[in-house]
């Protein structure tokens, strides 16, 4: 390296009287000197060359010689504060500096440069080096990456601050700090930040504060009303660092104002919660605040309404004036609905020409019923639009919390039911929802009460239903369905109470009975020398989220001595349709054991033929609703058959189910169905039922032909034209009067003897449950008591059911006045303006509820 500084002195002082040959200062002497001196110490020649340094001078700065760069790099600045001048005649120099080691640690030094004067020439300087004592500075690689990261951190958009909680200082803030709370970086001081804070974001703020010990970090957001009186939103990072006590000692972190992108939020949430057309709250918003409203009046014992309103024959209004007439029209009713709820609550469009309005709490339910009515005149004024005036009118269907619901569903379906008989009911009126349960939720809410004593108290228990060898009828396997004999409600469905296990812990108490009842049997069976295959039992999609699934078979199967190939069990195509690797997994684990797995339901879940070929399937079997109608229906004949061709090319086994007569298993054998499953050839039966089938060489189909006891009546039957809607209760459980809501069936015949009726409710001939209909038929009302005395799922979840009256003969004479009127108007056809009748396809009409 060359030393320019004193190059230039050099030449500014005309040096040319310096030796020439500096080469010569380093003698044996000179050099002993310089090697055994005290301190580090290095010589240079005239021209501020280095001719020679001592080891301590490479100790001192943890360099080696090598290490050239940095070496030159503090040879240059020995000569920092050297003057030449002083040097030229001969005088010592001594000035204190800083250099950095190699560490980048910073040594205060103190440099001596003795001139080395030989015959009056000036030939160079021997420089020596102390370390002063006072080494508390801090590093030099700090002070420059602090100034460097201070500059950077000002620049940034983001406050970056740090404070000393011990000392209650502000350390650092970033000049971005000025920008968010209008005060300059220099007067933040250490309560600015409190000080700053919306009041109502205070205590949230300060409760997320404490968390910092705990967490070590956190994040928030809340607002601030800046030093202008602007409100503001801000993210607030902050990074607890502690002291060697444990005690938080330094909060760093930053604060970033989020206003903006606050207010574009908002700005779509609104557009989430408001109809576009009215400016209403719409059905988002309805269900979101449907449930903070339960979530507090469930503690405040108040009640409060929903008003489900709907215009009636609205269409007309857009088939005749077209869409934006409609609009328009929507529009300006909204606007008057609006005003006419005035401060009884709030109201939303829910949909087209439907709104709803939440009602605050009245002491009475006249309350609502009054806002109702209110609701209803202001449609019923005439509306001119375009030279037209408008004559509308709505219905209102009113269900009240707590007593028509105590969450949102069934508040909303008796809300829908009662608007329903509204419209029912000649339209233009409300009607408020029965305030009693009706039969399907009193039903519910006692099997839902009861589940858990039903399993102590072994109340369920299981048939068995066989699997038939296609080509011999031979019963080669059997499925295990549970069943529970409810004391009220009599032999309970699966399909009713399994829903309600899966939703808590249940579920898993039912399956692990359904497991050991199944690995019992199965031993039983295998000691009595009983020939079969397999039985399968059912679980559910939950079962199979719980890891220990093939674990808890494996344990049944071992305590009951059982091997697994004996064992078949049944899952939804549903389950297998959530893709959970977890289910895939179980699903593996159980076949590892040995335990075969059959999809249940098979068709009905669209699943892909990926699905099949990814798990481990060995059993396929079609749904019920796929073979029902195979004889009549040429498309779902053409489905079964792909699917068993799939199920064929799969190499599984194939199985159909719910096979009621000849005809389907004619052709399902035809097909290449290898096993059938169904009332044909055996209902559930029970267990030991069962063994008599196993044992059986081959079992006789014996054709379902549906024969309902009440169809052979004494009286005269009425077939009525249309199904004719009437309220049905429950009046006594075994033998007790009981006060029920009522729910809507369809009468589809009726003479004095008894009715028949169509239902979506599971209900049974062997409870003793009295029912009671109320008829209401041009202009007379009657009401009768009943029992089920037959029951037909005329399909899926549809029922058939025949009841018998027991009724007094005052009733009777009632009833048979009421047929004869009836019969005569049938003659003249007219009778259909005076009753509730469903013009519609009555299935399509249950499933619609
Ligand atoms: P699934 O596994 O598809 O069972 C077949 C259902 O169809 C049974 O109803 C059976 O009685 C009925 N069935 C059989 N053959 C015919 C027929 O020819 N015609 C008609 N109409 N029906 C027929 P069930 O016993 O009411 O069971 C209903 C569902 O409940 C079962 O459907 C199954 O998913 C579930 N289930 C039954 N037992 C259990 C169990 O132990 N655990 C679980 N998790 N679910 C079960
Ligand atoms: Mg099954
Ligand atoms: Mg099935």
């Amino acid at each position: 390296m060359k030393w320019d500084r004193i190059a230039k002195i050099k030449r500014r002082n005309n040096v040319g009287k310096l030796k020439q040959n500096p080469g010569e200062i380093i003698s044996p002497i000179v050099r002993s000197i310089i090697e055994n001196h005290a301190e580090a110490a290095c010589l240079f020649d005239y021209k501020g060359d280095m001719q020679h340094l001592n080891a301590k001078f490479l100790k001192m700065l943890g360099f080696a010689q090598s290490e050239k760069e940095f070496v030159d790099a503090v040879l240059a600045q020995l000569f920092r504060y050297f003057e030449f001048d002083r040097a030229m005649s001969g005088h010592p120099q001594f000035y204190e500096d800083v250099i950095i080691d190699k560490d980048g640690q910073c040594v205060p030094i103190t440099i001596t440069h003795i001139p080395v004067v030989v015959s009056r020439e000036v030939l160079g300087s021997l420089c020596t080096i102390e370390p002063r004592k006072d080494r508390s500075q801090p590093k030099l690689g700090q002070i420059v990456s602090e100034i460097r990261f201070q500059d950077i951190l000002n620049r940034l958009d983001v406050a970056v601050w740090s404070v000393d909680l011990i000392e209650k200082k502000v350390l650092f803030v970033s000049d971005a700090i000025q920008e968010i709370y209008g005060i300059p970086a220099a007067e933040v001081h250490f309560d600015t930040w409190r000080q700053l804070i919306h009041r109502d974001d205070l205590r949230q703020v300060e409760e997320n504060q404490s968390q910092l010990l705990e967490k070590g970090k956190i994040i928030h957001t809340y607002r601030i009303i800046t030093s202008y009186g602007t409100l503001k939103w801000v993210k607030d990072h902050s990074i607890a660092l502690k002291n060697a006590d444990g005690q938080i000692a330094l909060i760093v972190g930053s604060l970033e104002d989020i206003t903006q992108s606050k207010q574009l939020q908002n700005k779509l949430q609104n557009m989430a919660f408001i109809d576009h057309l009215t400016q209403l709250p719409n059905s988002n918003y309805a269900r979101k605040l449907l449930q903070e409203w339960i979530d507090t009046h469930e503690h405040n014992g108040k009640t409060f309404a929903m008003l489900r309103l709907n215009m009636d024959g609205f269409n007309r209004v857009n088939d005749v004036f077209g869409p934006s007439v409609g609009d328009e029209v929507i529009k300006r009713m909204a606007k008057r609905i609006t005003a006419s709820v005035a401060d009884g609550g709030i109201f939303f469009r829910m949909a087209g020409d439907e709104f709803l309005i939440l009602a605050h709490h009245q002491k009475e339910t006249d309350g609502y019923e009054a806002i109702a009515a209110n609701v209803l005149n202001a449609i019923h004024a005439s509306l001119p639009l375009n030279s037209y005036d408008f004559h509308l009118t709505a219905s209102v269907g009113i269900s009240v919390y707590p007593f028509d619901g105590k969450n949102g569903t069934l508040l909303v379906k008796n809300g829908r039911a009662a608007l329903k008989r509204a419209k029912q009911l000649g339209k233009s009126t409300y009607q408020v929802y029965s305030q009693s349960m009706d039969i399907e939720s009193f039903k519910f809410f006692q099997l839902e009460n009861d589940l858990r004593k039903a399993i102590k108290t072994h109340e369920l228990y299981f048939d068995f239903q066989p699997k038939v060898d296609a080509k011999s009828q031979k019963a080669i396997a059997a499925e295990a369905l549970i069943r529970w004999n409810h004391p009220t409600w009599g032999v309970v469905s699966p399909t009713e109470f399994i829903e309600i296990a899966e939703e808590g812990a249940l579920i898993h108490k039912i399956s692990d009975i359904v497991i050991e009842t199944v690995c019992r049997q199965v031993k039983m069976w295998m000691k009595k020398g009983v020939p079969f295959e397999r039985i399968s039992f059912n679980l559910s999609g939950k079962d199979f989220l719980r890891r220990d699934l093939s674990g808890r078979v494996k344990r049944y199967l071992d305590r009951y001595e059982v091997p697994a190939e004996r064992l078949e069990i049944e899952i939804t195509e549903g389950v297998m349709l959530q893709q959970d690797e977890i289910v895939r997994e179980q699903m593996q684990d159980l076949k590892n054991l040995g335990v075969a797995i059959t999809i249940d339901d098979y068709g009905v879940g669209y699943s892909s033929v990926s699905h099949f070929r990814n798990y481990p399937i060995d059993v396929m079997k079609i749904d019920r609703s796929f073979i029902q109608a195979i004889v009549e229906n040429e498309e779902d004949r053409f489905i079964v058959q792909s699917l068993i061709e799939l199920g064929k090319g799969l190499k599984k086994t194939v199985i159909a189910e719910g096979v009621e007569n000849r005809e389907q298993y004619d052709l399902l054998k035809n097909m290449g169905c290898t096993i059938i499953q169904g009332f044909l050839f055996s209902p559930p039966v029970s267990a030991e039922d069962m063994e008599a089938l196993f044992l059986a060489d081959r079992l006789q189909p014996k054709q379902t032909t549906f024969k309902p006891k009440v169809e052979r009546r004494k009286y005269f039957r009425y077939q009525l034209p249309m199904p004719l809607c009437v309220n049905m209760t429950i009046i006594a459980l075994n033998k007790k009067s009981v006060s029920l809501g009522s729910t809507e069936v369809l009468v589809e015949n009726i003479s004095l003897g008894g009715l028949r009726f169509m239902s979506q409710l599971r209900l049974t001939t062997q409870a003793d449950i009295l029912y009671s209909f109320k008829v209401q038929m041009m202009d007379t009302l009657i009401k009768l008591a009943g029992k089920i005395v037959w029951s037909y799922e005329k399909q899926k979840d549809i029922f058939q059911y025949g009841v018998e009256f027991i009724i007094q003969e005052q009733e009777r004479d009632a009833l048979s006045s009421l047929l004869n009127k009836l019969r005569g108007r049938l003659k003249s056809n007219s009778v259909l303006k005076d009753g509730p009748f469903v013009t519609e396809n009555p299935i399509l009409y249950l499933q619609k509820q």
